[in-house]
């Protein structure tokens, strides 16, 4: 998900949010570790964490004996505790690394000494530093590990957070910690350049950003942030022959296959009534002498997205977010579709 978001988010924090927070910190002061540390079945939802992410300091889901979420408001962590120290996928961004840390604080006193850097959208990497700060407190080194994508994309773009120290050069490739192997494959998705899978295999917990957003349904904006639809369809589909129960995905609820389904759903929906509109609507009508083919096309794909979405309303316009969101999946499908699609 783009940064902007979480900037809009991050000011929003310093009023409304504040408010909020502060209210419920006030309403709800008995809040417990336990309440929030109660293991979940695969499929099932946070309950209410839509409303408590952004009303809470942080939210801690335990998966398994090891491994937990973390949301600090629009955006999660993954968190495994091993015997000696801690290692975390993702410090986030905008102060919600602090949020991650006063998580694990919750859950250990043991230092965070291993972090992860999943792909260089800085919306999950910005407060890297907060971490190694934190683990020389405790008198640790962080271990930053990062595959040799990431590390090359946040290198590209001037290294801005703190530099890796392992990197995964293979890919796919893997790295131990404390006994526990993560799987790392690059996901050629097109959500970035670099994004990248983790699996934590005896946890069987997956790390996988920025596709499908479990609960939060619809999706983030053009499908959150993407460039090609195939390849990510491509991808959600691998994803699922993986050996995992959880999956983070960055953003919103505990994942499951069902919410990849229903992604995939959504997105056959989208081309499907996106390629109908751009069959049946003729351009030749917005073909005008005394302007430009730029804004004849623009008109088209106009006219083209109101079909579709007038297509898609009956079986999705009563999501909350259906005026707000659909009309960017039918945008980013029309290119898509013009690019790669005989219609
Ligand atoms: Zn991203």
């Amino acid at each position: 998900m783009p940064r902007l978001f979480s900037q809009t988010r991050a000011l929003l924090g310093a009023t409304s949010f504040a408010v909020l927070t502060a209210a419920t910190l006030l309403t709800t002061p008995s809040l417990s570790h336990a309440e929030t540390s109660s293991k979940l079945q695969p499929g099932q939802y946070v309950e209410n964490l839509a409303m408590r992410r952004y009303t809470e300091p942080f939210v801690v889901q335990q998966l398994t004996d090891r491994t937990y979420m973390v949301s600090v408001s629009t955006h999660n962590a993954t968190v495994y505790v091993g015997d000696a120290g801690v290692l975390v996928f993702d410090p986030l961004s905008y102060g919600y690394g602090q949020g991650v840390l006063d998580a694990i604080s919750s859950i250990t006193d043991l230092p965070v000494t291993d972090l992860v850097y999943s792909h260089y959208h800085l919306d999950h990497l910005g407060d890297a530093q907060l971490f190694v700060d934190a683990a020389a407190a405790k008198g640790a080194d962080l271990r930053i590990i990062a595959p040799a994508a990431v590390a090359s994309q946040v290198e590209k773009y001037g290294n801005v957070i703190p530099v890796p120290t392992d990197v995964v050069e293979n890919d796919p490739g893997s790295f131990s910690f404390e006994g526990l192997t993560v799987y790392v494959e690059g996901t050629a998705d097109t959500h970035s350049i670099d994004n990248t899978l983790f699996l934590l295999e005896q946890e069987r917990v997956l790390h996988y950003l920025d596709t499908v957003e479990p609960e939060d349904f619809l999706p983030y904006f053009r499908f959150v942030g993407l460039l090609d639809i195939a390849p990510m369809e491509e991808t959600l589909r691998y994803v699922k022959t993986l050996e995992w129960d959880f999956l983070n995905a960055g953003h919103g609820n505990v994942g499951s296959r069902a919410d990849i389904d229903k992604h995939l759903e959504l997105v056959a929906d989208v081309r499907n009534a996106t390629g109908a509109a751009l069959g049946q609507i003729k351009f030749e009508q917005f073909i005008n002498p005394a302007t430009d083919v730029l804004v004849w096309v623009n008109a088209f794909h106009d006219a083209v997205a109101e079909q579709a979405i007038e297509t898609l309303r009956p079986k999705y316009g009563e999501d909350r977010r259906f005026d707000a969101a659909m009309r960017s999946h039918v945008e980013v499908m029309t290119s898509n579709l013009a690019y790669f699609h005989k219609h």
